[in-house]
């Protein structure tokens, strides 16, 4: 790919002394911040306390008013502000995509201004659709207009993605959505987090989302930090009321650390059940009359995982068995510490394990739903 890379791979962010004035008042102050190479950091807080500043001044979107940002040891002021853009995926609510040009125009876009010929464009476009679960052929030709918010907040992750970059900024990308698309997104954004390994800011304001995708959380409030941690130190150690009202841990189960999977583990209702053997048609019927759009196969204990429409929908005539679109979740042990669990599904990208007691399936364990009841 043509695109000159500022940097191949994110050792470190770090944000030195930053502070941005607007009038009198601080919109950041004295902000001291350090983001690891491959890490998701959260940043959290109420509206206006500064998270939407401080992530801009990384791509210079703002400059500050002193301090510095230093990637990988660099001040960004040395890069040229329009490449450093190009070398950081950027992803906002509202993600304003060119209403008159088609969904595969607006992700090539900036991989026809790097250069790239047509049909380099068009293969990568494909590409990027396909890991935000956009099917290519129905989507490339269509105009924005013409897609749902969730799927508009798909092509703009697409188009962040297009060149590739080492760092992402995304500032609450899922805010606008309803809670429903937001967890399937927030699960498939997961996934392309595992898989792309790479480095990203991500603000939002919303707890639940933190610690669904956050390896560490930074808490701020009127324009400073006031704690950064992963999300088992901000609920057993908050620095001060505020912190522990953001993540409520004043409440139930302050003891989360003694529970165990078999503890919070739900049954699997066979309503949510497909068995092996059945053949793609019956399947995509079940789940089409059941409103699925994900099921667990269950079979033998080690065998059973998930399937999910898309997959059924793309795997047709290509007679593939339901058994082989299947895929793998992880289990787990009903004793296995509750903690541990979680740690394991967030760093899969997962947000749902099996629960296996006696070597026999007895449960699942959903990621989001303990951390609701939890915290
Ligand atoms: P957050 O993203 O946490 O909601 P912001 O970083 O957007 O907060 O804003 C922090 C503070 O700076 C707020 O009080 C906001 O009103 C103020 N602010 C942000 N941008 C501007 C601007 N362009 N002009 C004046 N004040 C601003
Ligand atoms: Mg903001």
């Amino acid at each position: 790919m043509p695109l000159k890379k500022l940097f191949n791979r994110i050792e470190s962010v770090r944000l030195e002394n930053i502070t941005k004035k607007y009038g009198e008042q601080f919109a950041v102050k004295d902000l001291n911040l350090e983001i690891r190479g491959g890490e998701l950091l959260i940043l959290i807080g109420r509206s206006g306390s500064g998270k939407t500043t401080a992530m801009r001044t990384i791509n210079r979107l703002i400059e500050p008013d002193s301090g510095a940002v230093f990637i990988n040891g660099t001040d960004v002021k040395e890069f040229d502000p329009v490449r450093l853009r190009r070398n950081i995926g950027y992803v906002i609510q509202n993600i304003g995509l060119l209403p008159h040009l088609r969904i595969s125009e607006n992700i090539g876009l900036l991989l026809k201004i790097e250069g790239l010929k047509e049909e380099e464009i068009r293969e990568r476009v494909r590409d990027l659709l396909n890991r935000v679960s956009l099917p290519p052929e129905s989507f490339m030709g269509r105009y924005p207009h013409e897609l749902s918010g969730g799927q508009q907040q798909r092509v703009g992750l697409a188009r962040a993605m297009a060149l590739d970059p080492p760092l992402f900024l995304m500032d609450e990308p899922f805010g606008a959505l309803d809670p429903l698309l937001r967890a399937q997104l927030q699960d498939e954004f997961s996934r392309i987090k595992k898989e792309l390994g790479r480095t990203i800011v991500f603000v939002t304001h919303d707890i639940n989302e933190a610690f669904r995708l956050g390896d560490r959380i930074a808490v701020m409030n009127n324009a400073e930090l006031i704690q950064i941690g992963t999300p088992e130190e901000l609920i057993f150690s908050p620095v001060n009321d505020l912190v522990a009202e953001i993540v409520d841990s004043k409440r139930k189960y302050r003891h989360i650390d003694t529970l165990k999977v078999g503890d919070m583990m739900q049954p699997i209702a066979r309503e949510y059940t497909l068995n092996p053997g059945l053949s793609l048609e019956s399947a995509l019927d079940i789940m089409v009359r059941k409103g699925l759009e994900i099921a667990f196969v269950t079979e033998e204990a080690e065998t059973s995982g998930r399937v999910h429409l898309n997959d059924i929908l793309k795997a047709r005539g290509k007679s593939k068995t339901l058994k082989e679109i299947t895929r793998p979740l992880p289990f787990f042990s009903s004793e296995t510490l509750l903690l541990e669990a979680l740690a394991k599904l967030k760093s899969d990208g997962e947000s749902m394990g099996l629960v296996l007691e006696n070597n026999k399936l007895a449960g699942a364990l959903f990621s989001d739903r303990i951390i609701q009841n939890l915290i």
